[in-house]
C-alpha cells in the first residue's frame, strides 16, 4: 500500500476509509463476504499485466505458460469443488456468465423462464431492463404468500409456457432449492435446465445445500458471494457440446482478454473452499441465520417461510407502517449494513419495499459465531422496534464497533 500511498493519495484515503467502514460497520449485505489476504495478494499479482485471450495450451498471445498454469489449476480446482467435469473460470461476473448461457443455448427471441425478480430472481433470470429481458422472450414464475416456492404450480407455468430454459436460483430465497425438481419441469417441457447458484455456491461447496449437479444441464456461480472469494463468474457443465458453446460464447463471444489476476485469485478461493476449515464455515453461516431468524421471530417480526435454510433471512413489513427502505436507513445509522428487498404480498414500490434481506457469511467470515448473531439480531429489533429515534441508534452504532472490534479482519498491511 505504500507505493499506492506515495504515487496517489486521494484513492489510498478513500481505500482508508472504505477499509474503516468495512471494519467498524457490520456487514450484513447477503451477497457480501470477506475475501481472504491471499485471494487478495493473487488479484494484485503480475498476472494484472498479462494478456492471454484463448485458453489453456491455445492462446492467441505468446509467454502464457504461466497463465495457463494458473487457469489450468483454477478449472481443475472447481470441478473437484463442485463434482462436475468442466469449468470456465473466465466470465468477468455472475451477469456476464448468464449472458454466455444464453448466448451459447439460445437465439434471439427464444423463451426464457426465470424466477420473478420482485420474488427473489436476479435481473439476469428475464428482467425487462436486462439483456435477458431484451434479447429473449422472458416468463417468470414466483414464489407463494409463505415465501416459498410451489413446484407444481412451476410445473404449470412450465408447461403452458414452453420455453427453451428454465433458469432455476435467486438472489433472495431462503429456502433449499430444490434442483431434481426443476429437472423433472423440464424434463417434461423438453426445456434445457439452467442453475445459477450465485448466492448458495459455497453451501452447496461444503456439502450444505443440495447441489445443482448431476441435475442441472448448465450451472453458473459468482465467486464472491458465500464462496467469499474475488469478485468474478464461472459457468459449469458435464455435457461436453455444452461446456464447447460456453467457451465459445466467452471468447470469442462476449469477452476479450481473461483477467488472469482474477483467475489467479479464484483458484486460491477454491483452495480455501476445498479445505476441512471450509465446511465449519458454512455450516456457521447457516447456524447464524438460523439464529437471526429465529431472534427476529422471538421479536414478533414476520420472518418469510418461518426461517431459513441457508445463509439469508428475509423480514416483512407488510401491514405494518416501517418500509424496507425506513428500515435500510435506520439500520444503517445503527452500523449495520443490509438492504431493503420485495417480499411476498409486497404493496410498495422497488424502491421503498415492504421488507429487508439480512446475510451471514460476511459477519461469519470475520469469526462471529451464535453468541455475536444472538446480541447483533436483537440490536437489529431494538432499532426497528424505535426507528425513528436515532440517539438509540447512535448509541447501538458505538455498541456495534466495539464488538467489530474484537473481530478484526484487515490490517493496512494485508490489503
Ligand atoms: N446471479 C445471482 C443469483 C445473483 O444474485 C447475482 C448478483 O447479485 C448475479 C447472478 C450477478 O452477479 P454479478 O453482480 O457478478 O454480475
Amino acid at each position: 500500500m505504500s507505493f499506492l500511498k506515495e504515487y496517489d493519495n486521494e484513492i489510498f484515503e478513500l481505500c482508508e476509509k472504505e477499509l474503516e467502514r468495512q471494519t467498524n460497520h457490520l456487514e450484513m449485505i447477503a451477497s457480501e463476504n470477506f475475501t481472504l489476504p491471499a485471494v487478495m495478494e493473487a488479484m494484485g499479482s503480475v498476472f494484472t499485466n498479462k494478456y492471454a485471450e484463448g485458453y489453456p495450451n491455445k492462446r492467441y498471445y505468446g509467454g502464457c505458460e504461466y497463465a495457463d498454469g494458473v487457469e489450468q489449476l483454477a478449472i481443475e480446482r472447481a470441478c473437484e469443488l463442485f463434482g462436475c467435469k468442466y469449468a470456465n473460470v473466465q466470465p468477468h461476473s455472475g451477469s456476464q456468465a448468464n449472458a454466455a448461457v444464453y448466448a451459447g443455448l439460445l437465439k434471439a427471441g427464444d423463451k426464457l423462464l426465470g424466477m420473478d425478480l420482485s420474488h427473489g430472481g436476479h435481473l439476469t433470470h428475464g428482467s425487462k431492463p436486462s439483456f435477458s429481458g431484451q434479447n429473449y422472450s422472458s416468463f417468470t414464475y414466483g414464489v407463494e404468500l409463505d415465501g416459498r416456492m410451489d413446484y407444481d404450480k412451476i410445473m404449470e407455468i412450465a408447461k403452458a409456457v414452453k420455453p427453451k430454459i428454465i433458469v432455476c436460483g435467486a438472489s433472495a430465497y431462503a429456502r433449499e432449492i430444490d434442483f431434481k425438481k426443476f429437472r423433472e419441469i423440464a424434463d417434461e417441457v423438453g426445456a434445457i435446465m439452467f442453475a445459477d447458484i450465485a448466492h448458495v455456491a459455497g453451501l452447496v461447496a461444503a456439502g450444505e445445500h443440495p447441489s445443482p449437479f448431476p441435475h442441472a444441464h448448465v450451472v453458473t456461480t459468482t465467486t464472491h458471494k458465500t464462496l467469499a472469494g474475488p469478485r468474478g463468474g464461472m459457468i459449469m457443465t458435464n455435457d461436453e457440446d455444452i461446456a464447447k458453446k460456453m467457451n465459445s460464447a466467452i471468447f470469442p463471444g462476449l469477452q476479450g482478454g481473461p483477467l488472469v489476476h482474477v483467475i489467479a485469485a479464484k483458484a486460491v478461493g477454491f483452495k480455501y473452499n476445498l479445505s476441512p476449515e471450509w465446511k465449519e464455515y458454512a455450516k456457521q453461516v447457516k447456524t447464524n441465520a438460523r439464529i437471526l431468524g429465529e431472534v427476529m421471530m422471538s421479536r414478533g417480526y414476520d420472518v418469510v417461510s418461518g426461517g431459513t435454510d441457508n445463509h439469508l433471512i428475509l423480514v416483512s413489513f407488510v401491514g405494518r407502517e416501517i418500509s424496507g427502505k425506513d428500515a435500510d436507513a435506520a439500520l444503517e445509522n445503527a452500523g449495520i449494513t443490509i438492504n431493503k428487498n420485495t417480499v411476498p404480498g409486497e404493496t410498495r414500490s422497488p424502491f421503498v419495499t415492504s421488507g429487508i434481506r439480512i446475510g451471514s457469511a460476511a459477519l461469519t467470515s470475520r469469526g462471529m459465531k451464535d453468541k455475536e448473531f444472538t446480541f447483533i439480531a436483537n440490536k437489529i429489533a431494538d432499532v426497528l422496534d424505535d426507528i425513528n429515534n436515532t440517539k438509540l441508534q447512535e448509541t447501538i452504532k458505538e455498541e456495534l464497533k466495539a464488538l467489530a472490534q474484537n473481530f478484526i479482519i484487515y490490517n493496512q498491511s494485508t490489503y
